[in-house]
């Protein structure tokens, strides 16, 4: 049986989905459900997105950038 009469994305699956750990983006709040390309970084996953993780270094950046 090697037909993909079952793909990943069944409707069957969504009960599943609140399984996976998440935790708040650390520049929005907003929470971020794990996602298979965090399964390696997942500990290190700070930010939501790239809007984020700008946002969050450019706050870092600047109080760096007041001490000088
Ligand atoms: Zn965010």
């Amino acid at each position: 049986m090697k037909r993909a009469s079952a793909p990943a994305a069944e409707p069957s699956f969504k009960g599943n989905k609140q399984s996976l750990p998440s935790k708040p983006c650390v520049a929005c709040g907003r929470p971020m459900t794990w996602r298979k390309r965090w399964a390696r970084t997942w500990e290190q996953v700070k930010y939501c997105s790239e809007a984020c993780r700008r946002k969050g270094d450019a706050a870092a950046t600047s109080a760096i950038g007041e001490r000088r």
